[in-house]
């Protein structure tokens, strides 16, 4: 997923109320260009994730 995709579960994920989100799955982040960026965020909360 892209940074501003993150963003946005990141935005989803707080209105929802702060929950508690064990990052179970992640996904790696790429750039608009394709590239990957050696980041990886979590699908369920948009956190960043140490992979
Ligand atoms: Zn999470």
């Amino acid at each position: 997923m892209t940074k501003d995709q993150a963003a946005e579960l990141q935005a989803k994920w707080h209105q929802q109320g702060d929950h508690y989100c064990e990052h179970l799955k992640v996904e790696v982040e790429c750039s608009n260009d394709g590239e990957l960026t050696g980041n990886s965020y979590c699908l369920a909360c948009g956190a960043a994730v140490a992979s």
